[in-house]
């Protein structure tokens, strides 16, 4: 079991009926009061120890195959048909998925495919896989909605329902690896539901099994944050080191604050001294993200000091036209704008790619994660 798997199963006696673990809100905006996540653990919640417990009947080759198929192979207990049919159907009751599907979008060149999914409590979380021509890209949700309020995304304007758990994180992994076959899932993005550095112990135990368990490099592994600076320092003494994205959408505090509230928390000044940090720790790829708004945050100066911090840093710059959510008034920039955005960041010397706009039509770009016909759905 790894040390973070270890302190999710803290305490819990009985493996398949325990709470997944205390609420840790450490790296959250304030100290938020939640239900923790699903009232059941799912089958990817289950720790190694607690599956040899469940297979404690079975010859002991069973362990290595029963996991190497969830995680290598990403099969769920009735596809196991190398197993005996009643353990199959054992494991299914016993440990069933965490994550039931409600309704699978897939965009018209069929490249991209979004996933609305309800946790047993009925709370909605949303994946989105991306096929590209040379890798596979799962966008992952780490919360079921967000606390910290981004006024141009969806996802924060519906607010935080809860935490997801490490086994929901992983399901959500799994079934876009099965999806992906016969490609190879190449790339995790922590870029859907929520806040990831907000629920980081969840987040992190779920990174070290895809590391380790589904041999998904750090290198492949990106966790995109609002900017919790705590949550960025305590990265750069993991272990792996995976890549870091910041949305950072404005480079003074003034408008940053309006759009990204926990700015006021923390400021510019201190995003920057943690990214530096762990640019030096840990020698891995930063990124910014900047969702481009209509007249907000698209001139020349608001070019030139994202320039300036980006330069500092070394930090490529991803930028994604606003997507439209209900939520917010103020549209993208249009095309002109957006090419004259980017020729003033490349004269000044910074590394940036415009984003491709993937799956706008189903609403699964960018921000645009709300799940919000999950609940009827699910009562459906
Ligand atoms: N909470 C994390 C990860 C999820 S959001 C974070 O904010 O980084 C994934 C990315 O989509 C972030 O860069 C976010 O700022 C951006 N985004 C949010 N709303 C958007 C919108 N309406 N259009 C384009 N990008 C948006
Ligand atoms: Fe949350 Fe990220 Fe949306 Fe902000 S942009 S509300 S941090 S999901």
């Amino acid at each position: 079991m790894t040390a973070s798997a270890a302190r999710m199963a803290d305490g819990a006696r009985d493996p398949l009926s325990a709470p997944a673990g205390r609420v840790d809100t450490r790296a959250a905006d304030k100290p938020l009061r939640l239900r923790p996540p699903g009232s059941g653990r799912g089958l990817y919640d289950l720790s190694l120890e607690e599956l040899s417990h469940l297979l404690a009947d079975q010859p002991p080759y069973r362990l290595r195959q029963v996991w190497e198929s969830l995680y290598r192979q990403a099969a769920l207990p009735e596809q196991m048909t190398a197993l005996p049919k009643d353990l199959r159907q054992r494991l299914s009751e016993t440990v069933p998925a965490a994550l039931r599907l409600v309704s699978e979008s897939v965009s018209g060149d069929a490249q991209t495919v979004k996933w609305l999914w309800a946790g047993n409590d009925g709370v909605g979380v949303e994946t989105v896989l991306m096929l590209y021509r040379d890798r596979a890209t799962a966008c992952v949700s780490s919360q079921a909605g967000c606390a910290m309020g981004c006024k141009f995304c969806a996802t924060g304007q519906a607010g935080l329902a809860r935490h997801l758990s490490p086994g929901e994180i992983l399901e959500q992994v799994a079934e876009a690896r099965r999806r992906a076959l016969p490609r190879r899932l190449t790339n995790i993005v922590f870029m859907g539901m929520g806040e990831p550095l907000a629920n980081y112990e969840r987040l992190w135990a779920s990174i070290e099994r895809i590391h380790n368990d589904m041999a998904i490099s750090a290198r492949h592994i990106t966790v995109s944050t609002v900017g919790i600076v705590p949550g960025i320092r305590r990265l750069s003494h993991e272990a792996l080191p995976v890549n870091l994205a910041v949305s950072l959408h404005a480079a003074n505090d003034a408008l940053r604050d309006r759009l990204v509230p926990i700015n006021r928390r923390y400021p510019i000044s201190d995003l920057v001294e943690a990214c530096r940090q762990y640019r030096a720790v840990k020698n891995r790829r930063l990124s910014f993200e900047w969702a481009l708004i209509d007249s907000v945050n698209d001139s020349p100066s608001d070019a030139r000091e994202l320039a300036e911090i980006a330069s500092g840093l070394g930090a490529h710059v991803n930028v994604i036209p606003l997507n439209p959510t209900d939520g917010f008034a103020t549209r993208g920039t249009p095309p002109a704008g957006v090419r004259r955005f980017r020729d003033e960041l490349l004269a000044l010397g910074v590394n940036v790619t415009v984003r491709r706009n993937r799956g706008t039509e189903i609403d699964a770009a960018c921000g645009q994660l709300s799940a919000r016909d999950t609940k009827a759905a699910a009562e459906a």
